[in-house]
């Protein structure tokens, strides 16, 4: 349902800003544009170098300068590393106007409080991920105080555009991080050890990879689709003195649950000493 009821901010008529060209606001604004939430010529980009092959191809417009960026649109997300932040908040402060901008900030760590202090405008902190790009992504967002309630709609229906979405509260967020935001990483090692393995035992690399990638991404819809428990799943492909339950003594022999706990943990304690 799209509010196109003068209700601001409106994601039918105004201008979507990016302040940062780097991979995550490149994968929300080709999530956005392929969704059909917004068109290319709606999404402005700022950063110091030059736009990517990718952003110029997608029509999406760019500019040098981040106060330009701010001046154009309605809804301005910040998208550059935490620790550029500071520098951002800076220069535009001055442009900002409470009745105009929607601040939405993607930077892992970086409070509610800090923004809203120096900027004095809704803000909403969200932890993306990169498989925003192909439509399956996860977003958590929280509002800050200075959001009226209507924010949390329109929020929802951008973030929705590109994948899971649910509003949390702010100290989750960091585990957020640590979960999701860092997750395709992880993810992405299993895959390529998975691969590694099938190529060590004969099979093409080429091949190798898709079997992986898709045996990963089966399982993950197996579960979410059948609303089974995770063990129910991996007891249903383990037959007594098989080859699925000899392999997994080697998995927890080598630790893996607790390397990913570990990973996820990591990732969460390094957020929170961002913030
Ligand atoms: P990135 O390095 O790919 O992109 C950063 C961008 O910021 C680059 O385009 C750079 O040119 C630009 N930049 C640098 N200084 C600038 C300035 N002063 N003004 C404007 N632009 C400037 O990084 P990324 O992976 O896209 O991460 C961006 C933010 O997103 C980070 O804060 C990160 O915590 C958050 N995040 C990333 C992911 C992820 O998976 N990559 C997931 C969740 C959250």
């Amino acid at each position: 349902s799209k509010s196109s009821d003068g209700v601001f901010p409106d994601t039918d008529s105004g201008v979507i800003g990016f302040i940062g060209a780097g991979k995550m606001a490149t994968a929300l604004a080709l999530g956005f544009i392929s969704s059909g939430l917004v068109p290319a010529n709606r999404i402005i980009m700022s950063s110091p170098q030059s736009e990517s092959q990718e952003l110029k191809d997608a029509g999406i417009n760019f500019n040098r300068d981040n106060v330009h960026v701010v001046k154009t649109s309605s809804i301005i997300i910040i998208a550059v590393k935490p620790h550029i932040v500071p520098c951002v908040v800076q220069e535009i402060a001055p442009y900002m106007k409470r009745d105009c901008h929607l601040v939405m900030s993607v930077a892992a760590g970086i409070k509610l409080e800090y923004y809203e202090k120096a900027l004095k405008v809704g803000v909403v902190r969200v932890t993306p991920n990169t498989p925003a790009l192909v439509g399956e992504g996860v977003s958590a967002f929280t509002l800050g105080t200075h959001c009226k309630k209507s924010v949390s709609g329109v929020v929802k229906q951008m973030l929705s555009c590109v994948g899971l979405c649910e509003e949390v509260p702010e100290k989750l967020q960091d585990t957020v991080t640590g979960i999701s935001g860092s997750g395709p990483a992880y993810i992405c090692i299993v895959i390529e050890s998975l691969a590694d393995g099938a190529v060590k035992m004969g099979m093409p690399r080429e091949m190798a990879l898709k079997f992986a990638a898709q045996t990963v991404k089966g399982a993950a819809k197996l579960l979410l689709e059948t609303g089974k428990h995770p063990g129910e799943l991996k007891d249903e492909v383990c037959s007594p003195g098989g080859t699925t339950i000899a392999a997994i003594h080697q998995l927890e022999r080598a630790g893996l649950r607790a390397a990913l706990m570990d990973a996820v943990e990591t990732s969460t304690l390094k957020s929170r000493e961002i913030g």
